[in-house]
């Protein structure tokens, strides 16, 4: 056996196969994966095999065509059969949210390039004749997809991979893995040691003990999933055709042809199983498990498939599959880097993963290879989980995400599962003033305030609180508005070189005076953005960083990993010490002198600059900067007194209207200032420049991603991001919806939303080279209605930044 090469792979499923394949492709074929068993012995072989494309997530759905295109094609590449049956599948809506949903699917299908058709109940009994449609509204009939034999078809892939120069080790478990001082791993397995640059976790339902070698948290609930396959059908025996995979929310469930027998899977609802979640999973030695079969718990809805499917009433079942299956808190899987461990991923954590393996492992190939993967990442990036995520948590987010699996959310619904996770110090009296919070990476945070007692009524449309999102903005922008987000990731950086390093680390330039205050952007060597940093020089070797609340682990590697060791740079996380209470309006200065007897005034205290002062006897530091385009302060106070500093704040306030406002605010006063949002449109999927955030990246210095950033600038970029306004009537852009020039797609919207001081529904969408201009006229298709939309030269609201210099 080989002792060393570039990767170990821990783990031979769809997953690490997948991977395995795609690295190969990417011309790194000095890996090796190792796999405890035969081949999909895991959670792989006993798979039903079903490969949806109905996925509302511009990401997944990237990730779920890409192996359905590769599927159907995998046999006549490797001449092994994959078992690839092209039947599409129907998913039945019985509501008004779920047609809406249809309508955003149908629009990611535009832009990732599937085809699904909305069908009357009539036209699902056309396409499968057995099936009866009470309650029933609509079908979306996704064409593009289908079902596999999972063990051929990762064994195909297998093939593929072996073809191109990749090693695949059976019958030998990987018993240990250690970092060796050099950075490079000593995977210790069965048959030897390999040392290797990095290290993959494609452990399935193991993956938590294998992470565990190098301290890394890997949380996932490992639960039991069943289907069962009917004696033969008649009716499918007296016909050719297969009707295509059905799926129902009714019965929770998926129901298909197994050959000429019926396949039902069931996830069942909530209480009706003591789903399995042990962390200890499957014993190390067991191979090829099933559990026995648990018929009691899905009875009910066996029951209710037989009611749809009366053919399959009376056949009897000749096999019941009862499986392990490993799930998220999010029910995405884990792509991507792990925490705290340079060089170490995970790939794994796919409830899904036999129709999400060729995609994950395509993506997660580009990331190891080339710096950053050409989707966007941050939904699957196993570092949007931090501490916080502990097994109870997990377990408790999982077990909702399985009983869930055939609803369809509106958006906005909170889930109250493994919640509060983190809380500030003023959470219970947020809540007792009618706070509606909503998770972000496990803190509660402010979304808006229900003053009147009421209820949102979820959807993908304008719905009743839209006015009262309307009232906090005015507050903000006529008065003053108070919001607490605790959540931000707080960084000190302090020592003789920090100026030096982040100017290394980032395509901005620090500031040289010790208050100012500049965004800045890391970026890989391939020039993508990584992170939007808010840098304020406190002194001349201390800054203070902040970043997005689900950035906190990225940023603290990416802080610590590029540290070099002859640097004097100290990096101390105060995330937890801090909240942050953000004071916006033009009442802002008067509020707050109240409360301070520091100078306010624009030539004491600048906009984009920041210091300490004491405001109501608490020692703050104040920044005057923000989100929403008023003038204001973020002021960042220890946890232990943020209370006291809300209180006296509000009391300072009240004569002059202050109130509370939230994200759902936040949301429409930054639409209306065109403040771009990391995730959103600042992703690993764009440059800077194609952001346009030209101005912030500095070309007369030396960063990390420069050179890639200036050959993007010469080359021309592949899209350029705009800001538009839309002529919405009553829903506006979520994200993923597909632009239109004319009847030819030519880009994505990645966020929106309402700006209610200017009675204009507004939006950021990338689109392909020129389309830019300001004044272009595009159309964007907003659940299913196609709207006229202009792009903008500039902010809707106060472009010159009056407001915020006042
Ligand atoms: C009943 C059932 C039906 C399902 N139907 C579908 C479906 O229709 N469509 C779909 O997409 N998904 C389906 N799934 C889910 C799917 O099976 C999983 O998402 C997928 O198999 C996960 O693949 P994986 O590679 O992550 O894990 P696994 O297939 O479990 O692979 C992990 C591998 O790692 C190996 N390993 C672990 N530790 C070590 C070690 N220390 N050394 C060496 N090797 C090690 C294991 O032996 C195993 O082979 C179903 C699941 C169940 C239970």
């Amino acid at each position: 056996m080989k002792s060393q090469a570039r990767v170990v792979i821990v783990g031979g499923g769809m997953m690490g196969v997948g991977l395995l394949y795609h690295l190969a492709l990417e011309g790194w074929t000095d890996c090796i994966l190792v796999e405890k068993g035969e081949l999909t012995s895991g959670s792989t072989w006993h798979a039903a095999g079903q490969c949806p494309s109905f996925i509302s997530s511009y990401t997944m759905a990237q990730i779920h065509h890409y192996s359905n295109t590769l599927y159907p094609r995998l046999e006549a590449m490797t001449g092994q059969a994959t078992g690839w049956h092209g039947t599409g599948g129907i998913r039945f809506a019985t509501n008004q949210i779920e047609l809406d949903y249809f309508q955003r699917v149908m629009g990611i299908a535009a832009n990732v390039g599937f085809r699904v058709q909305i069908i009357s109940p009539e036209e699902i009994r056309r396409i499968n004749p057995f099936v009866t449609t009470n309650g029933v509204l609509a079908g979306a009939w996704t064409l593009d997809d289908g079902y596999v034999d999972p063990a051929s078809c990762c064994n195909a892939m297998a093939s593929a991979a072996k073809n191109l120069g990749a090693t695949i080790i059976k019958y030998n478990r990987v018993t240990g893995v250690t970092q060796l001082p050099s950075g490079e791993f000593e995977a210790v397995t069965e048959q030897g040691n390999i040392r290797c640059e990095h290290v993959v976790n494609a452990a399935g339902c193991y993956a938590d003990r294998v992470s565990a070698w190098l301290g890394v948290q890997t949380t996932l609930a490992n639960m039991k999933h069943q289907y069962v396959v009917t004696a033969p059908v008649k009716e499918f025996m007296e016909r050719t055709e297969e009707i295509p995979v059905m799926r129902d929310p009714y019965a929770s469930s998926y129901y298909r042809q197994e050959m000429k027998s019926g396949l039902i899977g069931i996830y069942e609802g909530r209480d009706t199983r003591e789903a399995w979640v042990d962390i200890g999973g499957p014993k190390w030695d067991s191979s090829n498990e099933l559990f026995e079969a648990e018929l009691e718990p899905i009875m009910p809805w066996l029951e209710r498939v037989m009611e749809r499917m009366p053919i399959l009433a009376n056949v009897g079942i000749k096999r019941v599959v009862n499986g392990a299956i490993s799930h998220t808190s999010d029910g995405n899987p884990l792509v991507g880097p792990a925490a705290d461990v340079r060089n170490f991923w995970l790939c794994t954590g796919s409830s899904i993963g036999i129709a999400q393996g060729a995609g994950c492992g395509k993506y997660l190939a580009q990331w190891m290879v080339h710096g950053a993967a050409d989707v966007n990442m941050l939904s699957v990036d196993p570092r949007r989980f931090g501490a916080f995520a502990d097994q109870a948590y997990t377990a408790a987010k999982a077990h909702r995400e399985y009983w869930d699996m055939y609803r369809l959310p509106p958006p906005g619904e909170e889930k109250p599962e493994g919640r509060p996770a983190r809380i500030s110090p003023l959470y219970e009296k947020l809540k007792s003033k009618g706070c509606i919070f909503t998770e972000g990476f496990g803190w509660e945070r402010a979304k808006w305030f229900s003053l009147d007692g009421r209820v949102e009524d979820h959807s993908f449309r304008r719905n009743n609180i839209f006015e009262v999102i309307g009232a906090e903005c005015r507050a903000v922008r006529e008065r003053v508005g108070i919001f607490e987000l605790p959540s931000f990731a707080k960084f000190d950086l302090t020592g003789k070189d920090v100026e030096v390093f982040l100017n290394r680390l980032t395509a901005n330039r620090v500031s040289q005076q010790n208050d100012g205050i500049v965004l800045a952007h890391a970026l890989t060597e391939s020039g993508r953005i990584s992170t939007e940093f808010t840098i304020t020089r406190l002194a001349s070797d201390h800054f203070y960083l902040l970043s997005g609340a689900y950035a906190y682990q990225r940023d603290l590697d990416l802080l610590r990993f590029s540290k070099r060791a002859d640097e004097d740079v100290t990096v101390t996380d105060i995330t937890n010490d801090y909240s942050i209470l953000i004071l916006a309006g033009p009442h802002a200065r008067s509020v707050l002198s109240k409360l301070t007897s520091a100078d306010l005034s624009n030539a004491a205290f600048r906009w984009l600059t920041g210091k300490e002062i004491d405001v109501a006897g608490i020692r703050v530091r104040a920044l005057r900067v923000n989100y929403v385009g008023e003038l204001g302060w973020e002021l960042h106070v220890p946890m232990n007194r943020v209370v006291a500093l809300y209180d006296a704040v509000w009391a300072a306030g009240e004569e002059l209207g202050i109130a509370d406002f939230g994200l759902y605010a936040m949301n429409s006063l930054r639409m209306e200032k065109a403040y771009a949002g990391w995730g959103a449109e600042l992703t690993n999927e764009v440059t800077p420049i194609e952001a346009g955030l030209d101005r912030f990246v500095k070309l007369d210095k030396d960063f990390v991603g420069r050179a890639a950033v200036l050959k993007a600038k010469e080359s021309g970029v592949a899209f350029k991001l705009v800001y538009v306004e839309v002529d919405a009537k009553n829903a506006d852009v979520f994200g993923g919806e597909p632009v239109y020039a004319g009847e030819k797609v030519i880009g994505v919207a990645t966020s929106g939303g309402y700006g209610h001081i200017v009675g204009k529904s507004l939006a950021f969408v990338y689109v392909n080279p020129g389309y830019d201009a300001p004044g272009a006229q595009l159309s964007i298709d907003i659940l299913g209605e196609r709207c006229t939309a202009r792009v903008l030269a500039k902010p809707v609201y106060d472009p010159e930044n009056l407001r915020l210099r006042a």
